[in-house]
């Protein structure tokens, strides 16, 4: 099975990341062949500082590796490095209708919010279209925000597969059944996000403790006392949700447990226990996460892949493979390419050595020119 997703290096990453994000991929990568790309090409389609961005495509790399994304399992690079999606972003465009873009919710969003709103963020579902079909991805772990995007990328390789024979892979799309969308501790009719969420609604990875304590007793909630979860209850469903997240236990179960408390030890315990989620989350330890369609609720019972982990040692120095094209991120990006295809007429299918290429470098070395990204490309 393949496993695509990925995250923008735009501002810093927040509780709903974690939610929708982070764990999804550590859980994840223990079911097939996963990659995980900072998906920078995206994050230029709002205003941006080039400098401000190389630096946080480190961060988001760090963020990732931190969550207990394994490099010798998971398949870890930056989109720029890759040329082919900013290709397959123009090829997919003509297998796009108009309609079908203008119907996006993201955009709709979005665009409200800025000054200049670019053509690039009416097509970036295209180019995220792009970023999964290259892999042949079977599953998409992302938030419930990212559905409508994923639905259009099945519908874009459903119409490319019907008008020029079978070529990609239809890639479903996987949410947790619980913390799918986290909302905005100040605004609980929105989502959290990096860009678009109010800076004391959002709960940022890197907040300290105090500051988490702060944004969670500020959080706005409903007039009654009752700790459930309701249509007419935003604030409180979200913090329950929040809980559910930080402790592994169903909202049923915490519902009950606080039922008879006020808002106001609710509101600290949830700080408490985020902030606890947080620091495990920080020291790369897996964490339990259940998702719709895995078997084991819990990445840490997982089997490991069998025989020896690749050496630590960076070799770019004694690789051929590594010397003819890898690029660190503080250097010029090179060129390359995913797999190729899936097996079809005329098509062969990649070796899984292919897909692996040549040593992985553990000093930053980036993609090598005609294969997929290195192991690690950051
Ligand atoms: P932006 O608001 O600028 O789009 P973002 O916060 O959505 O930024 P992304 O990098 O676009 O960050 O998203 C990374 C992953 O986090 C995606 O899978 C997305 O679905 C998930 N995600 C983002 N916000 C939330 C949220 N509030 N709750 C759950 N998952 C979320
Ligand atoms: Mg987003």
């Amino acid at each position: 099975m393949k496993i695509f997703s990925g995250i923008q290096p735009t501002g810093q990453k927040h509780l709903g990341n974690y939610s929708g994000g982070f764990r999804q991929y550590v859980a994840t990568q223990e079911r097939g062949e996963a990659y995980f790309c900072i998906v920078d090409l995206h994050s230029i389609s709002v205003a941006y500082d080039p400098e401000e961005l190389r630096g946080s495509t480190l961060d988001a790399a760090a963020l990732l590796f931190a969550s207990g994304l394994d490099p010798g399992r998971s398949t870890v690079f930056v989109q720029s490095h890759v040329t082919a999606h900013a290709e397959a972003n123009w090829l997919l465009s003509a297998v796009t209708s108009f309609g079908e873009l203008r119907r996006m919710t993201q955009f709709k969003e979005k665009s409200d919010k800025q000054e200049f709103v670019s053509a690039a963020l009416f097509t970036y579902p295209v180019l995220q279209a792009g970023d999964i079909l290259l892999y042949q991805t079977d599953v998409v772990p992302v938030g419930d925000d990212q559905r409508q995007h994923i639905e259009l990328a099945r519908n874009i390789a459903e119409r490319f597969n019907s008008r020029y024979g079978e070529t990609f892979a239809l890639p479903t799309v996987e949410t947790p059944p619980v913390g799918g969308r986290i909302m905005d501790l100040q605004e609980p009719g929105n989502k959290m996000s990096t860009t678009g969420g109010t800076a004391q609604g959002t709960v940022l990875i890197a907040d300290p403790p105090d500051v988490i304590r702060k944004k969670f007793k500020t959080a706005v909630t409903d007039s009654g006392s009752e700790i459930r979860r309701a249509p007419d209850k935003p604030g409180i469903s979200n913090l329950l949700e929040i809980m559910s997240v930080a402790t592994g236990e169903q909202p049923e179960a915490i519902e009950a447990r606080y039922g008879g408390e006020g808002y106001g030890r609710f509101k600290e315990e949830v700080a408490g226990r985020s902030w606890r989620c947080w620091s495990r989350f920080g020291r790369g330890t897996r964490s339990c996460v259940p998702t719709r369609t895995s078997s084991s609720s819990c990445s840490r019972s997982a089997p490991r892949r069998r025989g020896p982990r690749p050496s630590r040692r960076c070799r770019r120095c004694t690789s051929e493979w590594a010397s003819t094209g890898p690029r660190s991120l503080r250097g010029r990006p090179a060129a390359g390419g995913p797999p190729p295809p899936r097996a079809s007429a005329g098509v062969t299918r990649p070796a899984r050595a292919r897909a692996r290429p040549g040593p992985r470098s553990d000093c930053g070395a980036g993609a090598a020119r005609d294969g997929p990204p290195p192991r690690t490309s950051v």
